[in-house]
């Protein structure tokens, strides 16, 4: 038979996460791996949700969303954007904030359009690129702080150029993207009338002094971007795939008809519950802030206290650690082995650069309750004996 695959998706690999996680369950280790909580949601969420479903909020939603968690989008989002939103033209739901990258790319990006990537990056945009036949064009972010280089950007864009990929707060890094630099991307799109799809799925996620700035509030660039956000993360329900885009109504009328088509509508009792959510507002949130801080704290040691270099994020939920004083190997040699031979997994950053740059940093996730931390911790002690 003839090769199946189109070319299209050639260069596309299985995603480092699903190879980690399975290679972490083969081996019985804990998974600081793939990003997500192994703790559960607010019991008021899932309550929703199970409320939602006896009351037969079991059809089909409306294409762009239930209409109780766009207004309940409108009052959360209106506030911190400065502006009203507008419910019904500038607020989309979809399956996740992934589905929500892929209609934003898909619905702007032409064949042989360039869209600058910043690297690392999130190994979904390459390939929702590749899918749109659009040109990857990527810019380095600088270690030790992931610095944005103004001339680096700078020297990226081409006439062809038509989108900048954002993801602030930043995963891998923990990074979260300084208004300056932030202001350096809203005055180059706005000079190559450019359109940048922001990623802000980690917004709630941010430890001070780091402050987010939602890119779409800086002069000139609501009508340039789109924000993505994640009810899963905000949540802690990463399985329930609710996510949303916020952009202007020419910029949703765009995504709109991508979406119609791709997953039309998402889990009704879901979008229910998150409606509900939403409204839990500051103290639900002051109290998720704090609970990821402790965590941050206590994985930040355990990982200094073994000999890894960190220096503790801005941002996310992930730590990066330098591993160069406990190995020589490269970073997916080193998750391997530490797989293996500790019980650990962590996420090798060279599957989120073009060309598998080597950082010599590890990715670590702290969305795990006390105890699995602490295993974690005690495991990675074999790693100074060994
Ligand atoms: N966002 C998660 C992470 O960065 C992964 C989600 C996925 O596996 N697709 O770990």
């Amino acid at each position: 038979m003839r090769n199946v695959m189109a070319h299209r998706i050639h260069d596309v690999g299985t995603s480092i996460f699903s190879e980690m996680s399975a290679l972490a369950t083969r081996h019985g280790a804990v998974n600081l791996g793939q990003g997500f909580p192994d703790f559960a949601g607010p019991a008021f969420l899932k309550e929703a949700a199970r409320a939602a479903i006896s009351a037969d909020l079991n059809q089909y939603a409306p294409s762009h969303g239930l209409p109780v968690l766009r207004s309940a989008l409108a009052r959360t989002y209106g506030p911190l954007y400065g502006r009203e939103l507008d419910v019904d033209r500038e607020i989309t739901v979809t399956s996740g904030g992934t589905e929500a990258i892929m209609v934003s790319v898909l619905a702007l990006v032409n064949p042989g359009d360039e869209v600058i990537l910043l690297e690392p990056y999130y190994d979904s945009y390459p390939a929702n690129v590749l899918a749109a036949g659009g040109v990857p064009r990527h810019v380095r972010l600088r270690e030790p702080d992931w610095t944005l280089n103004p001339d680096e950007l700078r020297a990226a864009i081409t006439p062809r150029t038509r989108v900048i990929m954002l993801n602030t707060p930043h995963n891998p890094t923990g990074k979260v993207f300084s208004r300056a630099e932030l202001e350096l991307v809203a005055q180059l799109a706005r000079e190559h009338d450019l359109v940048v799809i922001s990623d802000e799925v980690y917004e709630r996620l941010v430890f001070p002094p780091a402050e987010h700035v939602p890119l779409c509030t800086l002069p000139g660039m609501w009508e340039r971007t789109v924000t993505i956000l994640s009810a899963g993360k905000t949540f802690s329900v990463t399985g329930w795939k609710v996510g949303y885009a916020v952009a202007s109504a020419a910029l949703t009328e765009a995504l709109r008809r991508v979406h119609q088509f791709c997953t039309f509508a998402t889990a009704t009792p879901l979008q229910a519950a998150v409606a509900a959510g939403l409204e839990a507002g500051e103290g639900y949130l002051a109290e998720f802030r704090a609970f990821y801080t402790a965590r941050r704290d206590e994985l930040v040691t355990a990982l200094s206290d073994v000999g890894f270099r960190v220096r503790p994020p801005q941002g996310t939920y992930f730590v990066m650690a330098d591993y160069r004083g406990l190995g020589g190997e490269g970073d997916l040699e080193f998750c391997r082995r530490l797989i293996r031979e500790v019980g650990v997994a962590a996420i090798p950053p060279s599957a989120f650069f073009h060309d598998g740059h080597q950082t010599g940093h590890v990715r670590f996730c702290f969305a795990k309750q006390p105890q699995t931390l602490a295993a974690a911790a005690e495991r990675l002690r074999k790693l100074t004996r060994a």
